[in-house]
């Protein structure tokens, strides 16, 4: 193929122009994130291999190398890993598949501060080069292909870019950095390597620099032709615990998050039994930015024996944990079998559950915790990621009662933030009282000021205030909680049984007969707009309330289907 030019797909160009305007006060990461797609190039090699050795072509030494060249001005980053066939380097690298990047680009315009960890999240890492250079040349060939069916990629990073088939004798791929004027701080061994030792230390495949000697007649630093590594390229869990400080788990997370605070909590195990594997699983301490976006990356990896398989979220965590972070490394997965076979593997499937379990006992440490310290984890843990456990209510039948422990509600006595446990609420329920009480609204003000809640604020009942959107939809997979069921009062004729003296029920009844006159002429007048009209005893201040049949949809959860156009 003689050079041919393409343009760049629209979004490509937008991502261009923000990541450069952007995150230039963040340069650096550019390195992080070339050095993160050829170690992910070697891991992709090595998967490819496990059924086609052929592939490796007897250079079984997987390697990243940075060099620099001071008078051309380049940097480059290399890899001898699975490469590019000339229609991936034109897709790969001139079109943005996934989704998440409308909210990426919406993060870069918006006025939130800009977030140069986002750009590894949402996979647009490659374009990050341009940051520092103004003109980016790939020169690579795919393991398997042969030498004339190298390929070279080039562009200004504007428009277009241009793409010729070239010889190339080793399989991977350089990506060549023209750095831009003022960027020559990167032609250095110095910067680069404090910049991988800050980023990528923990990568596993080796990142390999050449040495540098001092030269005494020109009293400046020469570079050798020995090379040397310069990450750890361990992978931190098949260390034993006691040889890995906190420190380092927290870098390690933070390489893998792309988050730049500490992570919340921690924990690394050896599983043996009818399953062996290795787990260090994270709980990041905020929410990330897409949540709420179900096609949304997985977060956690699982390697067999060191290599890489896969990070298919839904088949390693359950989707109300796809928060968590971390690494599983299974030692008796078998290495050659296809991603889809391993989705289905009762192996899989057991590390998902003991996998877990972990994260819901780390969870419940906190939670349970005698530590002021630990409770306030629980409790920023509960206000970033508090609306996703709810989902597992009902959706992880299995964990459903450990689940409930761990839910966090606001109530009539303690409205400040979702504080108050299920368990809790039955540590004060009053004498004579069976239910637990709830009412469901958008806002907290609006379920605070709700008249269906007059006579419980007489009779000082506790009531809990739900206004997460997932509440009404949790409650209905969650009935009751040792034995007390969840009762909405905002519901048919809420029955507050022993709760009321004698005395209380006769003069309810007794209104109720003289108010009826008056009852039957409302009737007659909504007709058809309502489905009963009754005197209540529930209200204390307010003259009327509307409530829904015990057994038909709250008025809340009715307005949000309808928001929803259903
Ligand atoms: P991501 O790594 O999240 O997929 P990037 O923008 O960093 O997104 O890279 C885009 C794609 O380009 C990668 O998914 C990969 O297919 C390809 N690519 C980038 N660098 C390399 C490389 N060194 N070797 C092989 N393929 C690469
Ligand atoms: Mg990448």
């Amino acid at each position: 193929m003689t050079k041919q030019t393409h343009a760049f797909q629209a979004e490509v160009k937008q991502i261009l122009h923000l990541v450069t305007h952007s995150l230039y006060s963040n340069k650096e990461i550019f390195l992080r994130e070339l050095v993160s797609n050829a170690s992910d190039a070697c891991d992709k090699l090595r998967f490819e291999a496990i059924n086609n050795d052929a592939l490796f072509g007897g250079d079984t030494d997987l390697a990243i190398r940075i060099r620099f060249d001071k008078d051309a001005r380049t940097l480059t980053i290399s890899d001898n890993g699975i490469g590019m066939s000339a229609e991936e380097a034109a897709s790969h690298l001139g079109t943005i598949a996934r989704s998440g990047t409308r909210e990426f680009m919406a993060s870069l315009e918006g006025e939130q501060k800009k977030d140069a960890q986002l750009i590894g999240q949402f996979g647009v890492g490659f374009y990050s080069g341009y940051i520092v250079a103004d003109r980016i040349t790939v020169e690579t060939r795919r393991a398997g292909l042969p030498a004339d069916q190298g390929v070279r990629w080039s562009s200004e990073g504007t428009g277009e870019f241009d793409l010729e088939t070239i010889p190339r004798e080793q399989r991977g791929t350089d990506i060549i950095l023209h750095l831009r004027e003022g960027e020559d701080e990167f032609l250095s061994s110095w910067k680069i390597k404090s910049v991988v030792g800050k980023y990528s230390d923990h990568i596993s495949i080796p990142i390999l620099m050449r040495e540098e000697k001092w030269d005494e007649e020109k009293s400046e630093y020469q570079l050798t032709d020995t090379w040397e590594t310069i990450n750890k390229a361990s992978a931190l869990w098949t260390r034993s615990k006691s040889d890995i400080t906190p420190e380092q788990y927290q870098e390690f997370y933070k390489q893998i998050s792309y988050d730049q605070a500490d992570a919340l909590a921690y924990t690394h195990n050896r599983v043996e039994g009818r399953s062996e594997y290795t787990q260090l699983l994270y709980i990041p301490a905020k929410a990330p930015m897409d949540l709420w976006n179900r096609e949304r990356r997985g977060g956690v990896k699982l390697y067999v024996k060191r290599v890489f398989i896969m990070d298919d979220a839904e088949a390693l965590m359950p989707s109300y944990l796809r928060f968590v972070k971390g690494v599983i490394d299974s030692a008796d997965l078998p290495l050659n079998v296809s991603r889809e076979l391993l989705q289905e593997s009762r192996d899989v499937k057991a590390i998902r559950e003991g996998s877990t379990k972990r994260v819901l006992s780390m969870l419940e440490a906190l939670a349970d915790s005698e530590s002021a310290d630990d409770k306030a984890k629980y409790a920023d843990f509960w206000t970033e990621f508090g609306a996703v456990i709810k989902e597992g209510v009902g959706e992880d039948f299995a964990n459903r009662e450990r689940l409930a422990k761990l839910l966090r509600f606001a109530s009539t006595k303690h409205d400040a933030g979702q504080t108050v446990s299920l368990a809790d609420y039955v540590s004060r329920m009053k004498e004579g009282q069976k239910a637990i009480y709830y009412i469901t609204a958008d806002t907290l003000a609006a379920a605070k000021s709700s008249p269906q809640l007059e006579i419980f604020r007489q009779k000082d009942l506790e009531v809990l205030l739900l206004t997460d959107r997932v509440d009404e939809w949790m409650l209905s997979h969650l009935f009751e909680f040792e034995g007390h069921s969840l009762t909405s009062v905002a519901k048919g004729s809420v029955d507050l049984g022993d709760l009321q003296d004698e005395a209380e029920k006769k003069q309810a009844e007794e209104s109720a007969k003289a108010a009826q006159p008056l009852v039957d002429r409302i009737k007659t007048a909504l007709g058809d707009r309502v489905k009963d009209v009754r005197a209540t005893s529930r209200l204390v201040d307010s003259p009327a309330c509307v409530v829904v049949a015990d057994h038909d949809m709250s008025a809340h959860l009715a307005r949000l289907l309808k928001q929803a156009g259903q």
